[in-house]
C-alpha cells in the first residue's frame, strides 16, 4: 500500500480535547492521537529523516517496510490484533448511530485520526459518526497502538541485550 497523505481538519484537533471533559485516562489517549494528527508522533521514518546519524526507517516491529503513519495505523502485521479489536468497537459505535454507508479502509483510517470525519475518494467531506463516544474510541485506538508498539520495541531491545 502506498503512503497515505493524512488529511486533518483544524477543528478536529479541538474536538479531541473537548471530548475528554478533563478525564485523565482519556486525556492521555487524546495526547497520543493529537500527536499523530499533527505529525508530532515519532516513527522510524521521522527518526531516519532528521537524525544526523544513519537511522534505519524500517519498522522495528515487523521489519518488512518503512514505518510511517500509514504503516502504524493500517498496515503493520504485528499490530493486527490490537487494530481489529479496536476496530470492532468503532464499528459498533458507528452502527449504533444508524448511519449506513460503505467506508473503505483508507477512508476508515482517515476517520480514526479525525474522530469520525474523512474526505471520501471523490473528495467529499463525510461525517461517519457524530457521537462523542466515537471520538473517544478513536483516541483509545491510537493509544492502544502506541502502547503495543512501545511494548514490542522494548521487548526487542531486551532480547538483543541478552
Ligand atoms: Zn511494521
Amino acid at each position: 500500500m502506498s503512503s497515505i497523505k493524512w488529511w486533518i481538519a483544524g477543528d478536529n484537533i479541538i474536538k479531541v480535547w473537548k471530548a475528554c471533559k478533563g478525564r485523565t485516562h482519556i486525556v492521555e489517549a487524546a495526547t497520543i492521537r493529537a500527536r499523530m494528527m499533527t505529525g508530532k508522533y515519532i516513527l522510524q521514518t521521522t527518526r531516519s529523516r532528521y537524525n544526523q546519524y544513519k537511522v534505519d526507517a524500517t519498522c522495528p516491529l515487523c521489519e518488512s517496510m518503512d514505518e510511517d503513519m500509514t504503516h502504524l495505523l493500517v498496515v503493520c502485521t504485528e499490530l493486527h490484533s490490537i487494530r481489529s479489536r479496536n476496530r470492532e468497537k468503532l464499528r459498533k459505535a458507528y452502527d449504533d448511530e444508524g448511519t449506513v454507508c460503505s467506508v473503505s479502509d483508507r477512508e476508515w483510517y482517515y476517520a480514526i485520526l479525525n474522530g469520525g470525519e474523512y474526505i471520501s475518494e471523490d473528495g467529499e467531506l463525510v461525517r461517519v459518526c457524530e457521537a462523542e463516544t466515537f471520538d473517544i474510541l478513536c483516541s483509545r485506538m491510537c493509544y492502544d497502538l502506541h502502547v503495543e508498539r512501545d511494548k514490542a520495541i522494548n521487548m526487542k531491545f531486551m532480547n538483543q541485550a541478552d
